[in-house]
């Protein structure tokens, strides 16, 4: 810390009495624009449609890859070849996906219900009984888009997950390990229960089944083939909370990792005349691992934009020279499990921004592990800066761990570090921040992409 006392002992403290208090209400505004991001972003083809629309007549450049992965840049005074900032950030959540041939009738419980596979890692139970909206894009075969976002108004309809009663779940549920007891295959969503009256309109045996279809073709011109070429997500279908009396928390779906994804973008909006070029990137199918032409592997994307920003440029010493945050969330100490938390190491809401050194599990494997000068380069700017920030790593040694896409732009040759706000329920369909975090990530993530 900065102060004239020297502290001998590092101490976790709280953001709250770490901010001045002219800045406390400039927090709570800020959390109003990420809660509204939030429940108008719910998938990572929305969320890369929201950055473009908002970058419109701002003071940076848009780059698309494909349809799920962006960039903003804002160009430096430096010349490229002397490296840039960048924050990169994921902008896919867990969630369940439609299989392609997802429509079935099921006659002894009298419904329609759609087959799902889940994206990235669930915990199977929280997604029963909870509403679900139904959001994503139908190609047709000529090419036209059918988009979907259903559930989310007052009056949609929402869809759910069903689950058996307590009083017959022991021999199906209850006398099991939790990750047998409810399988992954048997996540279906209920999609309607209607069936086809008049008999003269359909002789098929499935009459529920064929009234849904009608409906989705006399609404959107889908038939049933179409289910193929679609990228269809079920996601929670409820809005962003405050949390607590305080209202110093946010209870909401998909904070992993559009924290970040917000807060960088509104940083990079703010960043003016930087001496390094600041660069966000938004990358996806990080939750799968980063496989795929839109992820974090793509390096393709990064290149060409360095080649539009200088043709003449060697994009391998721009590399070399290049400096990073991996911002993506960490967990945070859980009050009914802290035994899987080493708790002076780990993160807790409401003490800042979390800075992971190295991430992986056992040993660092596959991790990105920072070196300290690095480390204290981005401590610097926190302190100077006055911007609450703890340290943070997932969970106890060899009790797991995981990993994130800083990896992958440390193999480059860049400087990298992960930064981001810890997250309480991480990968539920209620994720938990505290907006003194998410405050202080866009602080963080804003000084960064100005430092020199
Ligand atoms: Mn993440
Ligand atoms: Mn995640």
């Amino acid at each position: 810390m900065v102060e004239e006392k020297k502290e001998y002992i590092y101490e976790k403290k709280s953001g709250w009495q770490i901010f001045s208090e002219e800045q406390l209400p400039k927090i709570f505004e800020f959390c109003e624009d990420y809660k509204s991001f939030l429940s108008n972003v719910k998938t990572e083809r929305e969320s890369i449609l929201k950055i473009q629309e908002e970058s419109k007549g701002k003071n940076c450049r848009f780059f698309l890859n494909k349809q799920s992965s962006a960039a903003l840049v804002v160009p430096g005074e430096k010349p490229l070849s002397e490296g840039v900032r960048l924050v990169v950030s994921h902008v896919d959540s867990p969630r369940l996906d439609l299989k392609q041939v997802p429509l079935f009738e099921d006659s002894d419980s009298n419904l329609a219900l759609f087959e799902t596979h889940y994206y990235g890692g669930i915990k199977n139970f929280h997604w029963l009984t909870i509403p679900l909206a139904f959001h994503g894009v139908v190609v047709r075969q000529n090419g036209d888009k059918i988009m979907f976002k259903l559930g989310e108004e007052e009056n949609d309809p929402v869809f759910s997950v069903p689950d058996i009663l307590p009083h017959l779940s022991y021999e199906v549920q209850d006398s099991k390990k939790l990750e047998d007891a409810i399988k992954g295959e048997t996540l279906d969503v209920m999609v309607g229960s209607k069936p086809i009256i008049k008999k003269e309109d359909d002789d098929s045996k499935d009459k529920i089944k064929s009234a849904i279809l009608k409906k989705l073709y006399e609404d959107y011109g889908l038939v049933e083939e179409d289910f193929i070429s679609a990228d269809l997500e079920v996601v929670p279908a409820y809005k962003p909370r405050d949390m607590g009396f305080d209202r110093s928390l946010i209870g909401a779906y998909g904070q992993d990792d559009r924290a970040c994804v917000f807060t960088s973008m509104r940083a990079l909006f703010e960043v003016e005349n930087p001496a390094y070029t600041a660069i966000a990137l938004f990358v996806d199918k990080e939750e799968i691992g980063s496989e795929g032409n839109t992820s974090a592997q793509v390096i393709a994307f990064l290149r060409s934009i360095f080649k539009e920003l200088d043709p003449t440029v060697d994009v391998d010493e721009v590399m070399l020279n290049s400096k990073a945050i991996s911002a993506d969330v960490d967990a945070a100490v859980t009050p009914n499990y802290t035994e899987v938390f080493e708790l002076k190491n780990a993160a807790s809401l409401g003490r800042g921004v979390a800075m992971a050194k190295f991430t992986g599990h056992g040993g660092k494997y596959n991790a990105n592990d920072a070196p300290a000068e690095y480390v204290a380069e981005i401590r610097r700017i926190l302190n100077e800066n006055k911007i609450p920030w703890q340290t943070g790593e997932i969970g106890k040694v060899d009790y797991g761990g995981g990993g994130t896409v800083g990896k992958y732009f440390s193999r480059l040759g860049m400087s990298v570090i992960d930064l981001g706000p810890p997250v309480l329920n991480m990968h539920s369909p209620f994720e938990v921040t505290s907006k003194v975090d998410i405050y202080a990530a866009y602080l963080a993530y804003k000084m960064f992409f100005m430092s020199s």
